[in-house]
């Protein structure tokens, strides 16, 4: 196994062409536990890391860009970052530990493509831009088109994650992620949950609902947002939320949770998600 450092994108695209075997990575937190488990080696591992443009945060005109191998804990400990996006910046808390936060970033954390990874579906929920560098040059995609199936990704071969872009949410807007795990930490999420609105004094003007570990994706729920929007998130309607998650979910049955546990838990953490997004858009 060779091991390679790029120090530019234009580095990284170029030992990616010329090596088909070639795999790029970030914190390795996944891709170590897959090697080590004895999924196929990569014939040479790319070290994003080392590539400034890739780790760091900042914001200009509006718009958050992050780094795609930041390690998450530089996200959760960035008050402006947390204080815009703090379902977003919940989601990236709950990845791990202190120690895999450390490591584990966002583009890992989305290409590796499990259903049940944090980030996904409050990135999704926030509108989250992903800027993919390959040999054509630079093209930007809706988070939501990265991901194709569990293990699975559109990036082509060469292609990875330079940065994601976020725009700084509108006035009284907020989000919020919850998940369900059968311990209290280092676990897979049974279901997670994400919710952004935008609220104009009682009402909801506008919402992003999406839900991750109960489809083979992360999914967004149209029938939960279409309830929510022009509502005062009154009990029927947070019901209608509920009912919506649960009716969107494709989950798997095992042993952290069969297919109608996880169906039932989807409609509650979607409500609560939402119930709680409301709250913080008008504080
Ligand atoms: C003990 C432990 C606990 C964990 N707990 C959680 C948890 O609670 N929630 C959760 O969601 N995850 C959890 N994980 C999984 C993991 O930490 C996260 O998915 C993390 O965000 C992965 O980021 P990384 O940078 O380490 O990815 P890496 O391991 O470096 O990469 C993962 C995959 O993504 C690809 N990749 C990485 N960066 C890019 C890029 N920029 N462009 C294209 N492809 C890229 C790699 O080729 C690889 O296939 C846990 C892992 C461990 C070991």
């Amino acid at each position: 196994m060779k091991y390679a450092a790029p120090t530019t994108v234009d580095e990284a695209i170029g030992l990616l062409a010329g090596d088909a075997d070639a795999q790029v990575f970030a914190g390795a937190t996944d891709l170590i536990p897959q090697i080590r488990s004895g999924r196929p080696k990569p014939f040479t591992l790319v070290d994003l890391k080392k590539i400034d443009r890739l780790v760091g945060a900042s914001e200009s005109g509006g718009t958050w860009t992050v780094g795609a191998a930041t390690p998450t804990s530089t996200l959760t400990g960035n008050a402006s970052f947390a204080g815009a996006f703090p379902g977003l910046s919940e989601a990236s808390g709950l990845i791990g530990s202190d120690q895999i936060q450390n490591r584990s970033s966002w583009g890992g954390n989305l290409c590796n493509a499990s259903p049940a990874a944090d980030s996904v579906p409050a990135l999704f929920a926030c509108g989250a831009r992903a800027v993919v560098a390959g040999s054509g040059g630079e093209r930007t995609v809706p988070v939501d088109e990265i991901v194709t199936g569990p293990g699975q990704t559109s990036l082509a071969n060469g292609e990875f994650i330079v940065e994601f872009e976020v725009d700084t949410p509108p006035a009284n807007t907020a989000d919020a992620y919850l998940r369900l795990i059968p311990r209290t930490e280092m676990d897979i999420a049974v279901v997670g949950a994400a919710v952004r609105v935008t609220m104009d004094g009682d009402t909801c003007t506008d919402a992003s609902v999406v839900i991750g570990a109960v489809a083979p994706t992360v999914l967004r729920v149209p029938d939960a947002e279409a309830a929510l929007v022009g509502s005062t998130l009154d009990d029927a309607t947070l019901e209608a939320v509920a009912a919506a998650a649960s009716a969107a979910c494709n989950p798997i049955d095992d042993k952290r949770g069969t297919i109608e546990y996880r169906t039932q838990v989807a409609g509650v953490l979607a409500k609560r998600s939402a119930k709680i997004a409301a709250e913080r858009a008008n504080s």
